[in-house]
């Protein structure tokens, strides 16, 4: 947020402060909904505050509060288009997401590199509304959600594309396996092998912050191996693209800005992404190779 607005009412602080000073919801709206939930903050904050936490709970009362109710009928009108699976039999589920459907060759090399054990299905329901809604700070219906939850109930493990999502379904799911697509992929040294040091490798930001300590380590370790370049800031956080989540549905961010600055000075010859908005975002505006970490088996 600060990198675009340069305007201190777009920070955790910003809001923060806002708040102490009797702001309305109405006021710090803006800033609430621009935040990109990347987490960024959340391993930074020195008192380790739960900020993505305080802003997702304050996204739901300035929706309730705010006279603008536009989003909010947006994100309804998307929850109820959506469909649920039926029966889903197998152990190991894939919820793609959009972005990595839209990709049909490379959504089947996923599904290939994260059948180990038993083969990993694709789930139709992926639960692409839920974590919309979830995002936005819009109540999902009873009905919605057992619609989407039932079916993965029996499921041992789910490989999930949206970390808002999965954030949520460590609650909903407590005896389920759940891993991040990306991340999951690059522990396969089939795939990071090929790295080099002319490729921008783009972690996807908000699963790298998740559990950043053992990440860090993780990608460190990645860059001392293969010298590949990472999106990596100086505090050794990731710099998201803004191409995924809420910001794609009701842009308040220019991804587009975002692309270029994590570009910026770079003299790569290939971008290699985790996730599969952050791909189609790089492949909009730079005219290098973008590939999906999955095409890196073909590669
Ligand atoms: S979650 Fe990301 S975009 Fe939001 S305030 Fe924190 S660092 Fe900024």
């Amino acid at each position: 947020m600060w990198q675009q607005r340069r305007d201190v009412q777009f920070s955790p602080q910003g809001i923060a402060k806002a708040l102490q000073h009797n702001a309305t919801h109405d006021e710090i709206a803006p800033a609430l909904f621009s935040c990109l939930l990347c987490g960024a903050c959340d391993v930074l904050c020195p008192e380790e505050i739960d900020i993505t936490g305080m802003i997702s709970a304050l996204r739901k009362e300035a929706l309730l509060q705010s006279s603008n109710a536009t989003l909010k009928e947006a994100v309804k009108a998307h929850l109820a288009q959506a469909t649920s699976d039926i029966r889903i039999e197998e152990n190991t589920i894939v919820l793609a997401g959009e972005a990595l459907r839209s990709t049909p060759a490379t959504l089947n090399k996923v599904l290939t590199l994260l059948s180990c054990e038993t083969s990993a299905a694709l789930a139709i329901d992926d639960g692409d509304d839920i974590a919309l809604a979830l995002e936005a700070g819009i109540e999902i219906s009873d009905h919605r959600l057992h619609a989407f939850l039932e079916p993965l109930q029996k499921v041992k493990r789910l490989y999930v594309s949206n970390v808002h999502l999965l954030k949520q379904l460590r609650h909903w799911l407590p005896a389920t396996e759940l891993f991040t697509i990306g991340h999951s992929l690059s522990q396969l040294n089939t795939l990071t092998s090929k790295l080099n040091k002319n490729d921008l490798y783009l972690i996807e930001a908000r699963a790298y912050h998740l559990d950043h300590k053992k990440k860090v380590r993780h990608y460190s370790q990645l860059r001392h191996e293969r010298g590949c370049h990472i999106n990596l800031d100086l505090q050794c956080n990731a710099i998201p693209t803004a191409a995924g989540g809420l910001n794609a549905f009701e842009p308040q961010l220019d991804s587009a800005e975002q692309v270029r600055w994590i570009l910026s000075g770079r003299n790569v010859q290939r971008i290699v992404a985790e996730c599969a908005e952050d791909r189609r975002a790089m492949s909009q505006v730079s005219e290098l190779p973008v590939l999906h970490i999955a095409d890196l088996m073909e590669a």
